[in-house]
């Protein structure tokens, strides 16, 4: 779950990280509370690269202030982060524009490569760090997080040394990298960022922006982060799916995917595209699938128009297909399902959930294996469309 970067400051605030003081402001008429002459006003939204897309703006005086809040409130954006749809902004934030002397970078991930937590320190910030990787691989630092989101000490040095912080800055960045560590570890993040962490004329450390992930199966944790979630930047069916338990992601193509376990749904998209096909979403009703997930997986779907066949590819591992059959039988009649339906389903109780679709008298296409049900679902659309 991603939450904005008032909400990812508000959390760098609790560990000691310094950042800028911020105004939210959800309307205009809360700015007549804010005495500030000059301002950075910047859009809410879960996206970044907001200064490239107009979203980041330096106002000189009240009056700016108020025009330039006036028009950022309401702001869509689409760039490759949010989606074909984008994000609109409800939100901006007011800080005091802060003297800039030099700007870096410095995130946490989990690097899934490694298998571990790592920190990505870098000489070059306010861009876009994958860009530097590419082509400036040197200008990045790569440290492993141990356990506990500790840093040893001889890291600690040599992330100064590569920073160029000496004296008092080292001090400080010190404590910061340490703070970072920390609250990654601590918030069960998948990602946390500042970019730019700027270092002022007066030798001082500000994270300028920031940008926080949590790993969803986590949010139980920390009940108070959960709260932050902002439906406003999901689509309707991604906070449906989010209500239900559900991940749910839409994508830009016409060929609905029902399935069961995340690797079994990315495989699925993989060989839909493989067959010349789109999918038009990722849907994981869960490894325990029930019918009242299969119906409500259904809704996903069908509430996307650009829907014009479904794929259910279901492995019966803890659930029986019979029951999922029944399932689908369900609702393809109470929905009246005029759509090509393609149904795989492999492992417990698969003969009687076939045999279920094939007695059902509706019009359900069976796929022996996952390419044949891939190359059935992609014809079916291509003679619909
Ligand atoms: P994004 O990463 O979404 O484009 P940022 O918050 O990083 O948005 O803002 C873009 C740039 O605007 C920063 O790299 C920084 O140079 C500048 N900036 C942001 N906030 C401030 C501030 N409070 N004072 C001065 N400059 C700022
Ligand atoms: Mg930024």
């Amino acid at each position: 779950m991603n939450i904005h970067e008032f909400q990812a400051k508000e959390l760098l605030k609790r560990y000691n990280i310094p950042v800028p003081d911020y105004f939210v402001i959800r309307d205009l008429d809360a700015l007549k509370d804010i005495d500030l002459d000059e301002a950075v006003v910047k859009i809410q939204v879960h996206a970044g690269g907001r200064g490239k897309a107009g979203g980041v703006k330096f106002a000189k005086s009240k009056a700016e202030i108020k025009d330039v809040t006036k028009r950022l409130l309401g702001m869509k954006i689409v760039n490759n982060q949010t989606g074909p749809q984008g994000v609109v902004a409800n939100a901006v934030i007011l800080s005091k524009p802060v003297d800039i002397h030099k700007e870096f970078y410095l995130g946490a991930i989990i690097d899934r490569d490694q298998k571990r937590m790592s920190l990505i320190a870098s000489t070059e910030g306010g861009m876009d760090i994958e860009e530097v990787a590419q082509k400036h691989p040197e200008k990045i630092l790569v440290l492993p997080i141990g356990m506990g989101g500790k840093l040893r000490m001889y890291q600690i040095v040599a992330f100064n040394k590569f920073m160029g912080f000496k004296a008092d800055v080292a001090k400080q960045a010190t404590k910061l990298v340490q703070n970072l560590a920390k609250a990654f570890y601590e918030l069960d993040a998948s990602i946390l960022e500042i970019n730019p962490l700027v270092l002022t004329p007066s030798n001082h450390l500000v994270a300028l922006d920031a940008k926080f992930a949590i790993d969803d199966n986590a949010l139980f944790r920390h009940p108070g982060i959960l709260e932050m979630r902002d439906p406003d930047q999901y689509s309707k069916a991604e906070n449906a799916a989010f209500e239900n338990d559900l991940s749910y992601v839409s994508l830009e193509g016409n060929i609905g995917c029902m399935v069961n376990g995340a690797g079994l749904a990315m495989a699925t998209m993989d060989i839909i595209q493989h067959e010349g096909g789109k999918p038009a979403n990722f849907l994981d009703v869960g490894g325990s699938a029930t019918k009242e997930r299969i119906a409500f997986g259904f809704e996903m779907i069908l509430s996307d128009p650009n829907v014009k066949g479904i794929l259910v590819n279901i492995f019966g591992g803890i659930v029986s297909c019979r029951m999922i059959a029944e399932g689908i039988i369900h609702v393809v009649k109470e929905r009246k399902i005029k759509i090509p339906v393609v149904v795989r389903l492999e492992g417990t109780h698969v003969k009687e959930g076939e045999k279920l679709l094939e007695d059902s008298g509706l019009e359900i296409i069976a796929a022996v294996d996952l390419l044949d049900a891939a190359k059935k679902i992609v014809s079916q659309v291509q003679e619909v469309i």
